[in-house]
């Protein structure tokens, strides 16, 4: 796995988003992911309401993981202005959305980001942060944690594995110990403490080409070593299947694993674990305003379809919050084994 820069640096053919979505189309025996839904189903998937504004502050971060299926990294210079964060919040006023998830790349990297958390608090609604743990030792960000616990933001920290070599393999040199010497300072305010208000949740996914194990036994698992290797305490693990698109499409092509992965995620297809996708409680919003199903479709350039506004400032939460869903055979990796979200399993 080379974790040297993104695609779009080295102007890799898998940095065109067609080149992903010809690679995903063309691939033997894998029936369209629509056709899988309805059969077992009986419809095709549609939004069931709106509990999630997740808004995408753009692809710069400050590390080039491996598997990252944003291909964010330092070399990126797309993000989200002020003008259009303040287009999202004026349409997150006008309806009830209750959690704003805010991802990157790296978010805290969006220099709007903190202003953006004051706003979106100040109209009195949750706020996630996606944050890579690493982040807080950048210049400038040190007191970020302190931030964070001010206005009591939930924090959910990529952390792929307990011990070193994995997290080192997928995520860069050194990021192991930095984010367990973040994971402490988190702590230390009160994040994920027993009896704190203060949330700290952790995101794993397998360093490799195979699916993730039960989310609760891997959550043990987890505790257990990082309480007793580390003194590091947290509220709940999330297990993420690794998409196949972007860097870890790369990874699959590169090592020989692509047809073998995708298989595997068609095979262990669970209808029971389409209800629960993210995409049908989630608007996602790009960096520039454009309208998402998902950050994986965003990542895609599959912007919303089925006639739904497709822009920020075209924004209606009647139109979206029963819309179609755009869907591509990269959805099997959130519907294989117990499912994969945002927030962990979803069966
Ligand atoms: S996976 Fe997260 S931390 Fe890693 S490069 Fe992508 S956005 Fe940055
Ligand atoms: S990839 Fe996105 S659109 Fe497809 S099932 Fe997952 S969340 Fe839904």
């Amino acid at each position: 796995m080379s974790t040297r820069s993104s695609l779009a640096r080295r102007h890799s053919a898998l940095a065109s988003t067609a080149e992903q979505l010809r690679i995903l189309s063309e691939t033997k025996e894998i029936p369209p992911f629509d056709t899988m839904v309805q059969e077992r189903n009986g419809s095709s998937l549609r939004a069931g309401g709106i509990d999630i504004f997740q808004i995408n502050v753009g692809k710069l971060c400050n590390q080039v993981c491996a598997h990252c299926h944003v291909d964010a990294g330092p070399d990126r210079t797309e993000v989200m202005s002020r003008e259009t964060m303040q287009l999202c919040l004026d349409q997150l006023a006008k309806t009830p959305i209750p959690t704003v998830d805010i991802t990157g790349g790296a978010p805290e990297m969006n220099p709007h980001f903190r202003w953006l958390v004051e706003e979106v608090r100040a109209l009195g609604r949750r706020v996630m942060d996606r944050c890579n743990l690493t982040v807080i030792f950048v210049k400038g960000k040190e007191d970020l944690p302190e931030f964070l616990a001010k206005h009591e933001v939930e924090v959910i920290c990529s952390l792929p594995y307990y011990q070193e070599r994995e997290t080192d393999r997928q995520r860069g040199v050194g990021v192991f110990d930095r984010s367990i010497e973040a994971l402490r300072r988190f702590n230390a305010i009160g994040y994920g403490m027993p009896d704190s208000r203060l949330v700290l949740n952790l995101v794993h996914n397998p360093v490799g080409a195979f699916l993730p194990g039960s989310q609760k036994a891997i959550e043990q698992e987890f505790k257990r070593n990082l309480a007793r290797k580390y003194g590091i305490q947290f509220n709940n693990l999330y297990c993420i299947t690794n998409m196949p698109i972007s860097r870890f499409l790369e990874f699959l092509l590169e090592s020989g694993n692509y047809e073998r992965y995708m298989d595997r995620l068609v095979q262990a297809f669970n209808p029971e674990a389409v209800n629960g996708v993210m995409c049908r409680n989630t608007i996602s919003i790009g960096w520039d305003g454009r309208l998402y199903d998902c950050d994986f479709n965003q990542m895609l350039d599959l912007e919303v379809g089925f006639s739904a506004p497709r822009h920020i400032s075209e924004f209606n939460y009647e139109l979206l919050t029963n819309r179609r869903i755009v869907t591509g055979r990269h959805c099997y990796g959130c519907t294989a084994g117990s499912g994969s979200s945002c927030g962990g399993t979803t069966a």
